[in-house]
């Protein structure tokens, strides 16, 4: 289901993530695989909330709260990527373009409500969090000083104080969807001019 090759990144998010969910799950970091499923490894509902604290935690980060999907679906309006329960051929296109980590024969094969077991791949999250990291600040703007750990969602430089807000997951996702819908569109428009 995976046809994902991991650099060297996406190795040490990896290895630091199984710690975390190895911590909650109470089990062997070695079982947190990046062909591994959190609920597969017994994640239960509570479980991936204490994931998410931690793993927000743990990258200086925040985690959306909706799914892609469901970002997805406010963009693009309804029946345009899923009808029926099932995608459509513009919900695949999407799904192949933001998941590149998951064999895009999947999307077709699957239920959206089977969808939720996908969005628990260890990889996926890894993705997910390289994602965040990259557009969340790591250094003051002011200075250059590493930020140290968020408090409350906001880091606070320790050297001159500058202060800036994580930003929200859902708002990059949202940003990022917008950004791939309207992509589409002037391709769209472009091609029947
Ligand atoms: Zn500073």
């Amino acid at each position: 289901m995976l046809n994902a090759t991991l650099d060297a990144r996406d190795q040490e998010i990896l290895e630091r993530f199984a710690r975390v969910v190895a911590t909650s799950l109470r089990i062997d970091p070695a079982q947190v695989t990046r062909e591994a499923n959190l609920a597969d490894l017994g994640a239960e509902s509570l479980d991936l909330l204490e994931i998410t604290m931690d793993a927000e935690e743990e990258f200086n980060i925040l985690i959306p709260q909706k799914n892609i999907l469901q970002m997805a679906q406010e963009v693009f309006g309804a029946e345009v990527l899923v009808r029926d329960g099932r995608l459509t051929e513009e919900g695949r296109k999407f799904f192949a373009h933001r998941m590149p980590e998951v064999d895009p024969s999947v999307w077709g094969e699957l239920t959206v409500a089977e969808f939720g077991q996908i969005f628990l791949n260890v990889t996926t999250w890894v993705r997910m969090i390289r994602g965040l990291i990259d557009s969340s600040p790591r250094a003051c703007p002011q200075c250059g000083t590493p930020f140290g750990k968020a408090v409350a969602g906001r880091v606070t430089c320790a050297k001159c104080a500058t202060e800036r807000d994580l930003p929200s997951g859902d708002d990059l996702n949202r940003r990022w969807v917008q950004e791939y819908y309207e992509a589409e569109h002037r391709q769209r428009s472009s091609a029947s001019a």
